[in-house]
């Protein structure tokens, strides 16, 4: 499907709300800046992610291909990194002295173990798999060779403890965080000077040296390793070039995350790097600053592992909560909003159930709804159009469910055959209703356990309702349902799924 639709973003580089043109028509190359995985990353973390999961499914939904890289940061991310330079422990080796990291023999297993927690997560909110998810540990030759050819072009130094680079001999320095005068940019970084020989406050560190770092490695300026903001500027333009069409990440990375990357990136290649910056507002929960110190904080573990352990919430159920506020305005994260959308979750399955029902009651009559559907369609996808307005969207397709819902016992075959492709474009762009059918969802690896199991006792439910032996093809049922498995039954016999949450 092409379309003559554009996707319009807040650019936080020019503070304007702008049509998103790539520089490649049609093709659509964005980078997200991924997690530290050092810990379980916790919700105000994936609404982050969840925007850029939006932007990729807007833009296909209007006929865009999508490149889309978000990265693993599993060395280098100081305690300290985001106010005092090359200040403080790197993330993953505190993380293995704490009692939680004594489980692990080595901060290798550390890093996979939470990627692995990532990935899982990340596929429960039916996030789009990035087209690319590099690790930072695995570009460190290219980081190496970044670093070096700043130093050649005088944009970097090198002292007894590291690589500098040197904000003086890039101008630009300031203009996306808007910190732009040496005092304020020194405020910003409030820069404890952790190396007196770095010649301005400002400089951030490309390279540490530390022989004794638990991940290190050989480079031209001795052994170390390489600081957090290098791998992004290096890894986006591995990926996606010297210059792409968006970068986004969470509002706290504007600086000096995202100012620095900049700095790192045009001053290698000379030219502009992302043309737009999309960055998600911080996540309140219920009311306040989300903190592991006061209790206010959730990982999605906590919400959807049943009771007692967790609240059982089903996860897209979340996703939905994530996304019931526009990603740039703070969204308040509360009990009441989360039981509002499992609620409202509920109202399109049930809607998609009459839906089904409909489909295979079979009864005739002409489309009713079709076009009705689609105008309500296009409602939704210009909501998102207009900066990812995902409340607007969620209301239109609303209206959607209302009107399903109101056909009542009225609804017929063909009708229902459309709201069923409506329910599949809309979840589509907006991934809350379901999985999609490419995906088998979080919990894959059960699935291929349970399987033989489950398809031997479903071709035993079918025989017997062929034998008209009702009583024990609804045994059977049961016996699925206590397995956590629901049975759908089409025209084409009975498909399962397992139930997620819940
Ligand atoms: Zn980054």
């Amino acid at each position: 499907m092409t379309s003559d639709k554009k996707l319009s973003l807040f650019n936080t580089l020019t503070r304007k709300l702008e049509p998103v043109e790539p520089i490649e028509p049609g093709h659509l190359r964005f980078y997200s800046c991924g997690p530290t995985v050092y810990t379980t990353a916790h919700i105000g973390n994936f609404r982050s992610f969840l925007t850029a999961d939006l932007i990729l499914r807007t833009a296909r939904a209007i006929g865009m291909s999508t490149t889309y890289v978000s990265n693993i940061t599993d060395v280098g991310h100081l305690t300290e990194d985001d106010y005092a330079d090359a200040g403080g422990e790197d993330k993953m080796a505190r993380a293995l002295k704490s009692a939680e990291g004594e489980q692990f023999p080595s901060i290798y297993d550390l890093a996979r173990h939470y990627t692995d927690v990532l990935l899982e997560d990340w596929s429960a909110l039916n996030m789009v798999e990035p087209t690319v998810r590099p690790r930072a540990t695995e570009h460190i030759t290219e980081q190496i060779d970044a670093i070096e050819r700043l130093i050649e072009k005088g944009h970097a130094y090198e002292t007894e403890r590291g690589v500098y680079f040197s904000v003086g001999s890039f101008p630009k320095y300031g203009r996306l965080s808007g910190n732009d005068s040496a005092e304020q940019l020194e405020q910003a970084v409030r820069d404890v000077v952790v190396d007196s020989d770095k010649r301005d406050p400002r400089d951030f560190a490309l390279w540490k040296k530390d022989e004794k770092h638990l991940m290190q490695w050989y480079s031209p300026f001795g052994r170390g390793f390489p600081g957090w903001h290098i791998e992004c500027s290096v890894m986006s333009m591995h990926y996606l070039g010297e210059t792409f069409d968006i970068h986004a990440g969470g509002e706290d990375l504007i600086f000096p995350h995202h100012e620095c990357e900049i700095a790192q990136a045009e001053s290698l290649t000379g030219k502009p790097f992302s043309n737009y910056w999309v960055h998600t507002r911080f996540l309140q929960i219920e009311g306040e600053k989300m903190s592991k110190s006061t209790g206010n904080f959730y990982t999605l573990r906590d919400l959807v592992a049943p009771e007692p352990e967790g609240r059982g919430i089903h996860p897209l159920a979340i996703r939905l909560a994530l996304m019931s506020g526009q990603y740039r305005r703070p969204l308040n994260f509360t009990r009441k909003a989360v039981r509002d959308s499992v609620r409202m979750r509920e109202r399109f399955l049930e809607a998609r159930r009459r839906a089904d029902a409909a489909v295979d009651a079979g009864s005739p009559g002409d489309d009713r709804l079709g076009e009705r559907l689609d105008a309500i369609y296009e409602r939704t996808l210009d909501a998102m159009l207009d900066d990812l307005n995902t409340s607007a969207a969620i209301a239109a397709a609303l209206d959607g469910v209302k009107l399903i819902s109101g056909m009542g016992d009225g609804l017929n075959a063909a009708s229902a055959r459309s709201a069923q492709s409506w329910f599949e474009q809309i979840n589509n762009l907006l991934g809350f209703i379901d999985y999609d059918e490419r995906d088998a969802g979080p919990d894959a690896t059960v699935d291929d356990e349970l399987a033989p199991k489950v398809e031997a006792l479903l071709d035993e439910r079918t025989l017997a309702r062929q034998n008209r032996d009702f009583a024990r093809a609804d045994a059977i049922r049961e016996e699925l349902d206590a397995m956590g498995i629901e049975v759908m039954d089409g025209p084409d016999g009975s498909t399962w799924k397992r139930r997620v949450g819940v």
